[in-house]
């Protein structure tokens, strides 16, 4: 590569660091708080953060279990169950959190949620939108699909009694697939390549199967 090419290259790379840095999210402000209709005592709150965000709310949908992910593409919304509340993020920007116990609490919720965000326009910026295939494929995986590669000798040493209940426990984003040390064995390589190729990288990623 010649210094023409390296000062090109550095030039690409300082303008994707910039159209990176342009496009985060800086600020979410609190629209509402309401009483929680779960937890007495509690506020659920809506914010607004200050750029639109449907255009990556796909990516965040891929980083969560399917038990803990809910999307919605008529609409563009997604809902998750995480940092244990119902968190509903809409394209526009409005962020609608439940069970939360003060507004301390929803500024640190906030924090965590810009950061998901923030990190998926990264990703977006970096490598492009998912696929309708990995989006589809993650909205209809089912624990049959986890199920049928794993070793099924129910030996129980991933802490669930059963095979199936720890697919369906990974499914669910109770469990992780690493949980099963077998499935790091000779042995099991050729299943765990399997479950690799049928879940895709996302949900690869989601189910804890990084071995
Ligand atoms: S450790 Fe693996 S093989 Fe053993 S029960 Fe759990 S999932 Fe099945």
């Amino acid at each position: 590569m010649n210094e023409i090419d390296i000062f090109k290259k550095m030039l690409e790379a300082e303008e994707r660091r910039k159209r990176i840095e342009r496009s985060l999210v800086k600020r979410i402000e609190i629209r509402e708080v309401l009483p929680c209709l779960t937890t007495p005592g509690y506020i659920r709150f809506t914010a607004m953060a200050d750029r639109e965000i449907g255009e990556i709310i796909s990516l965040i949908f891929l980083k969560f279990p399917p038990g803990r992910s809910h999307y919605n593409p008529a609409e563009g919304t997604l809902t998750l169950n995480i940092y244990n509340r119902m968190i509903t993020l809409h394209p526009d920007g409005m962020i609608a959190v439940t069970n939360t116990r003060d507004l301390q609490e929803a500024g640190e919720v906030l924090e965590k949620i810009k950061g998901l965000i923030n990190e998926a326009c990264s990703t977006y910026l970096r490598s492009g939108p998912p696929s309708e295939d990995a989006v589809e494929a993650a909205m209809r995986v089912s624990w049959t699909d986890i199920y049928r590669h794993l070793p099924k000798t129910n030996c129980g040493e991933c802490g669930y009694p059963t095979c199936q209940a720890l697919a369906l426990k990974a499914l669910l984003g109770d469990a992780r697939l690493s949980q099963c040390p077998k499935l790091r064995e000779a042995e099991y390589l050729p299943s765990r390549r399997e479950l690799k190729r049928g879940l895709g990288p996302f949900l690869t990623k989601a189910l804890g199967l990084e071995l």
